[in-house]
């Protein structure tokens, strides 16, 4: 959390983002996460960044393996994906149990499904942001699936992440910005980690 005085957080919501599973594959694991901090960096080679939390088990696959996927997700995208791939952790879970995920080249799965197209990319340098690892990758692979509209980060929060029901108005605490993940107690830890999304306690707000 910022402690300077003339910093607004909120300022950070006017940068506009789109909304992305990542994937990677370890051995015979496929895993995936949802992502926002994806963005193409030069043209000459096809270059793009991409930032994972590092609570993800997808971004110790994609330390260990340097090959990722983008699958960028479209309006049409519901709540269920983002509770599928952002709220769960591949660590417990198969997020692709009983699925039959369509492959790329570098033999990764990607998300043909509420989505408009697929990057596949190399990483060639890492940075420790801290909470998050920066990725830049040299893109090997990409293809439109369809003509739809790639979603963004405030298509989600205007029409896809699900209003504030009555009940959570009604509870005292804190609600996450990012997912609705509600804590109740007073007050939230400032090291708080949302336990659904990942995000920290900066992204909660104060229900009143
Ligand atoms: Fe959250």
């Amino acid at each position: 959390m910022s402690n300077i005085s003339n910093v607004d957080a909120n300022t950070l919501y006017k940068l506009s983002y789109g909304l992305y599973v990542i994937s990677a594959k370890d051995g015979g694991k496929d895993n995936g996460c949802i992502i926002n901090t994806a963005c193409q960096v030069t043209n000459s080679p096809i270059r793009i960044s991409v930032a994972v939390n590092k609570q993800n088990y997808t971004n110790d696959m994609i330390r260990k393996t340097g090959v990722f996927n983008l699958s960028v997700l479209s309006e049409d995208a519901p709540f269920s994906v983002f509770e599928h791939f952002g709220f769960k952790s591949g660590k417990d879970t198969d997020k692709y149990e009983g699925r039959s995920p369509k492959r790329t080249a570098n033999g990764v799965v990607y998300e043909s499904e509420y989505c408009c197209a697929v990057i596949s990319a190399k990483v060639i340098s890492e940075t420790d942001l801290g909470t998050h690892t920066l990725y830049i990758a040299d893109v090997t692979e990409a293809f439109t699936l369809n003509d739809s509209r790639p979603q963004t980060y405030a298509y989600y929060f205007e029409n896809v992440k699900p209003k504030p029901q009555a009940k959570i108005e009604e509870s005292k605490g804190y609600v996450c910005k990012i997912c609705g993940y509600v804590y109740e107690g007073e007050p939230l830890p400032d090291d708080f980690i949302c336990p659904w999304c990942k995000h920290g306690a900066e992204d909660f707000e104060k229900i009143v």
